[in-house]
């Protein structure tokens, strides 16, 4: 059997039925971008997320970069400010910023969690320094409680890059509701995937929500008048009716990603494998169960030749890429070694046991005499 990295197949067609049903009333409808899906679906995801309002926009890229154009035509961002991102993040994060005009301060990551480490955050802010972007990464949320502190304390924003933590949760609150703002995707891998392309915006910030609500649909509140510059960003009605299907089981698929993340730990015993650190188990919602190893690319074959699909998230750091040759000079030796590292194991809410069971002993035959 061949345990593919992720099957959208398997994991929609559990709820083909349902879909169906709401791509007929959609199509029947007669009413395609910004109507009653997309109202109740960003009333259904505030609620979800414990905050006032989310705001369907186009993907999770146009989320982050919204949040900060938003905060800018409010006056609490300026061009030229400096935002701390961890350095490990997939490239979105970085794009959002720089297609602000802001500067991205890059920050190592706490290598045991992946996450952004609090004591180097607190190193890197400068009289510039005005937000910092913590980014969830592969599900498990970043500490948010000693980033909170820390941005209390010198006045800076909190925006959570949540794109890969929907339904992560820490001291009752859910991702989205631990910041000032946060930004998701809705792309189709994503532990709450449309079919298609999605993002949302969420806070509880009432000034802010009006921004981003305009600058999503052309700058503009009332048709034909323009606030703002804006863009068009909209989550149209047939994406909006989906993620309204898959929202009402996200908590379930959550708690089977959580079941696999916890044979994986439980079974895989190898020392050549180095397994993900939970700093709780509610705290990770498991987008990616990404373990570490010396012989990374050999371990990638082997798998692949036990027929286990696996992935890297990420090859390249964001330093590293030839958009960012400002970049290329930073050192930054935590994250060029995770990334090296790195390796994804299949996880997903349509895992079959048997499946779960060869990635297992694939990992666990890894270095052994056939
Ligand atoms: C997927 C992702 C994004 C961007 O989302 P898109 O919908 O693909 O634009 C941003 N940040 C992180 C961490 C992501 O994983």
């Amino acid at each position: 059997m061949d345990v593919p990295f992720l099957s959208l197949r398997d994991v929609n067609a559990r709820y083909a039925d349902e879909l169906r049903a709401a791509a007929s009333r959609v199509i029947d409808s007669g009413w395609y971008v910004m109507g009653e899906e997309l109202r109740a679906f960003e009333r259904e995801f505030a609620a979800y997320c414990g905050v006032a309002h989310a705001v369907g926009v186009g993907n999770g890229l146009d989320a982050l970069s919204l949040i900060l154009r938003g905060y800018k035509e409010l006056g609490a961002l300026r061009d030229g400010d400096e935002v701390i991102v961890p350095a490990n993040t997939f490239i979105a994060t970085l794009l959002a910023i720089t297609a602000n005009q802001l500067v991205p301060v890059l920050v190592e990551p706490d290598a045991a969690t992946f996450n952004l480490d609090p004591a180097r955050v607190e190193a890197a802010i400068s009289p510039r320094t005005r937000a910092i972007m913590p980014v969830h990464l592969y599900g498990q949320l970043a500490d948010m409680a000693s980033l909170s502190t820390i941005a209390r304390q010198h006045r800076l924003l909190v925006i959570e890059d949540a794109a890969q933590a929907h339904g992560a949760v820490a001291d009752r609150r859910r991702a989205g509701a631990l910041g000032d703002a946060a930004g998701f995707s809705f792309f189709p891998t994503k532990n709450l995937g449309a079919l298609g392309d999605g993002g949302a915006i969420v806070t509880d910030n009432d000034e802010l929500a009006a921004r981003v609500l305009a600058l999503r649909n052309y700058g503009s509140e009332v048709k034909y008048q323009h606030l703002y510059q804006g863009c068009n960003s909209r989550l149209d009605e047939i994406q909006a009716a989906m993620l309204r299907v898959k929202l009402a089981h996200l908590d379930d698929e959550v708690a089977m990603r959580q079941d696999v993340a916890r044979r994986y730990r439980d079974g895989i015993r190898n020392a050549q494998i180095l397994l993900p650190q939970v700093a709780g188990e509610a705290r990770h919602a498991w987008h990616l169960f990404v373990v570490r190893c010396g012989e990374r690319d050999r371990l990638q074959q082997h798998l692949h030749a036990h027929g286990v699909q696996s992935q890297v998230h990420y090859p390249v750091p964001p330093h590293r890429q030839p958009a960012y040759s400002s970049l290329h000079e930073l050192r930054l030796p935590i994250t060029e070694q995770l990334h090296d590292e790195v390796l994804s194991l299949p996880i997903g809410p349509a895992m079959s046991t048997a499946a779960i069971d060869q990635v297992i002993n694939a990992c666990n035959a890894f270095g052994r005499a056939p």
